[in-house]
């Protein structure tokens, strides 16, 4: 990789860039995956490349939804895989349950790729590889799943997702937890839950939040998941892109 000082202004985004250039090379993140990141950047960039208290707030609705699951599931695809392999199976180990490889633009070549990767970084298991049953309504590559996975999960958390895949699993019936940078995006308007913040700081606030909040009763998850209003939170993000941009504009022009 390429040696970027950790003076730059833009260290953590040019590292990112880095990673997922990376996972094209390496053959576990698409192509496609490049055009995803720089989207995502772009988003960051009018959020200020910083975690905003929406997110945080959805950051523990989404960990009480991951502990109140009877069957939760975690999605990795190559993005996901480029940016935050290790620390999706630190998650992963704090829940106790597997990983499962879901890609949009399905290779069994990238999938492996993406399985070995992750139990390269210790994951105990990644399904995906033997995909057994489709979700219903999306074409036959998209809908590979594994029983005993996503396909039979109560709560999903589908980092970097598309909108379709969002919805199929939300008719399912399953509580679908987000992690997008665009608030606009018909995943983050669509799940349950949307994280609006880099998958770089939202899968370790993530971990450490079900962590904290393991401790609660039920009765104390419930009430988190409760009070969370998703289009509040959404509405919060695109009113933190708005004034952050009018402090830019201001702090340039004087
Ligand atoms: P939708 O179908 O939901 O409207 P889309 O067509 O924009 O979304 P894709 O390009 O499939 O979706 O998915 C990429 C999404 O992931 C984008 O919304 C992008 O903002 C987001 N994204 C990309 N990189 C990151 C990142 N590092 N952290 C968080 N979100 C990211």
């Amino acid at each position: 990789m390429t040696d970027i000082p950790k003076s730059h202004p833009r260290y953590a985004s040019l590292v990112a860039r880095e990673r997922v250039t990376e996972g094209v090379k390496m053959g576990f993140t698409s192509s496609q995956g490049l055009i995803a990141q720089g989207r995502g950047e772009c988003f960051d960039y009018l959020l200020g490349e910083r975690t905003i208290p929406s997110a945080r707030a959805a950051t523990r609705a989404a960990a009480a939804l991951l502990l109140l699951a009877e069957h939760p599931a975690l999605s990795v695809n190559g993005n996901v895989a480029a940016l935050v392999a290790e620390e999706m199976v630190a998650l992963a180990d704090a829940l106790k349950i597997p990983l499962e490889v879901n890609l949009f633009h399905r290779t069994e070549e990238r999938v492996k790729k993406i399985a070995d990767l992750l139990r390269e970084k210790g994951a105990k298991e990644a399904l995906g590889e033997h995909p057994d049953i489709s979700v219903p309504g999306l074409d036959h590559a998209r809908a590979l799943a594994t029983r005993g996975g996503i396909y039979d999960s109560d709560v999903v958390l589908i980092p970097l997702e598309d909108g379709d895949r969002c919805e199929a699993l939300l008719a399912m019936g399953k509580k679908v937890i987000a992690i997008d940078l665009n608030p606009l995006s018909r995943t983050a308007r669509k799940a349950t839950v949307s994280i609006v913040d880099n998958i770089l700081r939202a899968v370790p606030h993530l971990t450490e939040q079900v962590r904290q909040l393991s401790e609660l009763h039920r009765t104390d998850l419930e009430m988190i998941v409760r009070e969370y209003d998703n289009e509040k939170v959404l509405r919060d993000a695109v009113q933190e892109i708005q004034d952050h941009l009018e402090r830019q504009f201001k702090k340039d022009t004087n």
